[in-house]
Parts: C-alpha cells; structure tokens; sequence
C-alpha cells in the first residue's frame, strides 16, 4: 500500500486556474522560475469560463481588451465573444507557455497556514497531501462562489433547480416551464436563449437594471487577418481601453456623461418595449452604474415577448410546484433557475491563517480590504489576485490582473535581493490605502444602492473608486517602504 502522500516543497503556490491564476503562471515561466503549482478544483482550467457554461454566456467587455496584451488573440468569431470561445483561449494559453506539468486539476485547497517559525506556508489539499510554498498566490477571483438566494423553501422545489453558475446541460428545458430568479448580467445573456431554446420562461425580477446596447458585431477573415498583425492588435486593445475610460466618466454622479447615458438607456428601453406599464416596471430605482450595467440587445425585447412572463412581485417562498409571490399568486414551474450571483464576501471560501494562526476571515469581518487588492497585513508572502476593490463596472478585469501579477514578481525579486523570507504589508500602510479607498467611495454612484459590490455591513468591497491607469501607475511604482521584511 503506498503511504499517504508527501509535502510537496515549491516555491509559489498558485490557488486557481482562472484567468489571473493562469497569468500568474505564465508571468513565472516566462522568468524563468519554474518552481510552482496551480491547484484547481475543477477538472479543466478557466475559472470563470469553466465554470459558466449557461447557455448566452458571452464576455461583455470587448474581446480584444479581454485578453492579455502578452498573449493576443486574432481569432475572436465577434466583438462580445461567447464563453467557449474564452476557453478555448485559455486552453492555447495554458499549451503554448507549458503550464500543464503545472496544474493540479480537481483538487481543492482545505486549509492554508503560514508558519511563522518557519517563513513558508502549508496548504493543505483534500487527497490528504499538502504544498509547503515561500508564496502563496489567491487567485480564486470575487465572482467564483455561486450564491443561491436566501428564500423559504428553496430546498423542497420538486423539479430541477440550477444555478446559472453551475449549469447541468442535461436538463430537458425546450417546452418547459422554466423560472428565472434575478435580472442581472447573467440572466440577462440567459433568458433570451432559453427562449430560444423553447422554455416557457417566467422571471422573478427584485430590482429592474439599468441597461445599455451591446455595439456588438462579427469578426471576418479581415479583422482576423488583420488582428494577426500585432500592431493593429495592440492599436485595437488601446482603442478599446481609452473608449471604456472614456464611458467611465458616466459613472460620476450629476455629470453631462451620466445623463447622456440614461438618455442612452431610456431610448433602448423605449425602442425595445412598447408597452408603457411594461417599460415602468422595467425603469430602475437607482442611479445608473451603481449596480453592474447589463450590456444586451436582446433583453428587453424578450421581456416585452407575450410569451415570457416578468413577474415583479416579491417572492414569498418556493414550494414543491414553483414559486409563490407576495400577491398570493403561485407560479407553476418545472425547473427553477437561479441567476443571482455571487457570494463576494466570501470569495475565499478556503480557510486561510497568517501571523501568530490569526484567521484571514477574522480580519476581514467588516467585509474584505488589502493594500491594491493584492496584500493583507498580517499574512505574509500572501497574494490575493482581483482582491478587494479591483473591479470596475466599465472595463476588462484584466487590465488590473497584469499589474498585481507585475508586483508580484517584483516582490518576489525584492525578497531575493534582500535575503528575506517574507514580506507583509505593514497594517498602518494598510489601513491608510483603505481609509483613503473608503473615502473616495463614499460620495460614489456605488454607495447609492444594494449590490454585489458592497458587503453585509454596507461597506463597499468590490470597486476600484478610480480609472484604471490610475490603478496600474500606483502599483506599478510602488516602493516597498509600506512592508515589513523578515
Ligand atoms: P448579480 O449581478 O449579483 O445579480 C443577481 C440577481 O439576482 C439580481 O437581479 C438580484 O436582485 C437577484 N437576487 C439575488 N437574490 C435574490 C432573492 N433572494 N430574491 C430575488 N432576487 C434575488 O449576478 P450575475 O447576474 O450573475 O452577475 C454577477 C456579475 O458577474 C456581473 O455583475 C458581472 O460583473 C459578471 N458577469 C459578467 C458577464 C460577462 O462579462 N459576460 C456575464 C455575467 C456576469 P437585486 O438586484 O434586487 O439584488
């Protein structure tokens, strides 16, 4: 019989095989350091785009900008690429750099601890082995646990019930009775091609979204000839950039940009749905931009179709045979999907132990914070990647991937060249970023509704306050002044 498996010495351990995950892979390999794992606990790479497989799942930032300026890719099919296509990218990536000796598929991190006695950290994997690494690299993402909404009797629903996060493609859904729960990004690429597919779909609409059009369209042979050419390549990722900067300025509260792109939204709506009572129920209750902005052409005009029901009275409970709203009425259903998101407090569901055994999720009990998303006082050589406040609702989230991963190397390197075991961030470098994060917040379109960017508490945990060059400057020239070595 063999023993039980051994302690793997490694010199980064990387926690999950999603974008960031993987740039951090490639930004290694390609220096050289040869030393790491990436423990995944799903059977493929991709994160995100592994784990979203509903039917319209599509990336709605354009494609050229999602994807790594070190890593382009001629060969999107559209502009919003659908997600397999993003695999797929991910797959060649991961093939081409010479990752796969790297990836510890389908296999989960239980517990990670920092030794203090010793500088490293042990992680601890569910097939009973362990890693004992100088780095640890958290590249779990905020949006990677599904979360099923808090509704009486969700659990005794006698038909099929999914989440849109965990879709099972082998449930019948063509001539069926479908309930959508929730209206965001996702339901909304979702709905219109459960349609499509034959489902008699009803959706539970809590808040009406604001949503724009989606300036969608193909790419030919010509663009991929042309995206072939790294020049015009970087030339179209630089236009993508500066034009989400620009669609950014939107975003400030009372400016000329944000009225312009109500005055956008209301036009889509009023050309999409013709019925007045309809469109009233589908006119958001807040700001735009303070929830995430649905990008999508067909939407709303599914919602206005006589054959899709848009229900906005409250949920009172799930019952065996479907859903029963607050009005009393009860919504018949086979299957019962939930779009709603997910659990961005809790993002790092893995335990995870710093400094004298003090537990991450104990630091973090007002909601998660780290200095530029990235490190933790108290948890040394711990690198979040899209840590706290590193999204943004107007552009690619790798545009702040790169930059983390860049000061990671750096820090690896300082470590060397000084002789150090470990770096952490010094908590009042911590505490001044994040007084400074939190205020600028503050006075924001998005402190002025409920959201997935804000925590339990109210705190905002999720947004980047400012524009994106911003964020890649300041990490970028960051001196390592605001650290302690040991
Ligand atoms: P989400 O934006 O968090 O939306 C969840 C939806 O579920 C909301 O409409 C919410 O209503 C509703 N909901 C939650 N709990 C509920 C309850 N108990 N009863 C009734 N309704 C409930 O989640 P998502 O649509 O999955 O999108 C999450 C994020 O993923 C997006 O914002 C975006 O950043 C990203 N995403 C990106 C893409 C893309 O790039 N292609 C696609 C999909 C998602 P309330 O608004 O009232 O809370």
């Amino acid at each position: 019989m063999p023993g039980p498996p051994l302690a793997q010495r490694v010199d980064v351990a990387i926690l999950g095989a999603g974008m960031s995950g993987l740039a951090m892979a490639v930004a290694l390999r390609r220096a050289g350091r040869r030393d790491f794992v990436v423990v995944e606990q799903s059977a493929g790479l991709g994160g995100t785009w592994w784990d979203n497989r509903y039917p319209g799942a599509a990336v709605d930032v354009p494609a050229p900008l999602y994807s790594f300026s070190f890593a382009p890719n001629p060969r999107w099919s559209r502009r919003f690429a659908p997600a397999p296509e993003i695999l797929a990218y991910q797959q060649r990536l991961a093939e081409a750099e010479g990752l796969q000796p790297h990836l510890r598929l389908g296999r989960r991190v239980v517990e990670a601890r920092f030794d203090d006695a010793a500088g490293r950290w042990r992680i601890a994997l569910d097939d009973g082995s362990s890693l004992d690494a100088r780095a640890f690299v958290c590249s779990t993402g905020p949006l990677s646990v599904p979360r099923w909404p808090a509704i009486e009797g969700l659990e005794r629903f006698a038909g099929a019930r999914l989440h849109s996060a965990r879709w099972d493609a082998t449930v019948p859904l063509a001539g069926r009775r479908v309930g959508v729960v929730g209206t965001g990004s996702t339901a909304a690429q979702l709905v219109p091609e459960l349609v499509r597919g034959g489902a008699r779909v009803t959706v539970f609409q809590r808040t009406a979204n604001w949503v724009l059009p989606r300036f969608d369209r193909r790419y030919g042979a010509l663009d991929r000839l042309l995206f072939a050419l790294p020049g015009w390549n970087r030339g179209v990722r630089l236009f993508w950039a500066a034009t989400s900067e620009a669609f950014r300025r939107g975003f400030e509260p009372g400016s000329a940009a944000q009225r312009r792109l109500v005055a956008l939204a209301e036009q889509h709506l009023r050309r999409q749905v013709k019925d007045p009572a309809l469109r009233e129920r589908l006119r958001p209750p807040y700001p735009i931009g303070c929830k995430r902005i649905v990008f999508s052409n067909d939407w709303l005009r599914t919602l206005a179709r006589s054959d899709v029901a848009l229900v906005t009275e409250g949920i009172a409970r799930v019952t065996p045979g479907g859903v029963a709203t607050v009005d009393g009425r009860e919504h018949a259903l086979d299957v019962l999907v939930c779009a709603t998101g997910f659990d961005v407090e809790h993002a790092l569901a893995v335990p995870v132990h710093g400094r004298g055994g003090q537990a991450l999720q104990g630091a973090w009990h007002e909601g998660p914070r780290a200095h530029f998303g990235t490190s933790v006082a108290g948890f040394p050589n711990l690198f979040l990647m899209l840590g706290p406040n590193t999204a943004t609702g107007h552009t690619s989230t790798l545009l702040f991937i790169e930059p983390q991963v860049a000061f990671v190397m750096r820090a690896l390197a300082e470590l060397e060249r000084r002789g150090a075991r470990w770096l952490d961030v010094r908590p009042e470098t911590l505490d001044r970023f994040d007084a400074e994060l939190q205020a600028r917040l503050a006075g924001s379109v998005w402190m002025q509704c409920r959201s997935w960017y804000r925590a339990a508490s109210g705190r905002n945990v999720a947004i980047w306050p400012g524009y994106t060059p911003e964020f890649r400057r300041r990490l970028g020239a960051l001196g390592f002044e605001g650290f302690e070595f040991g």
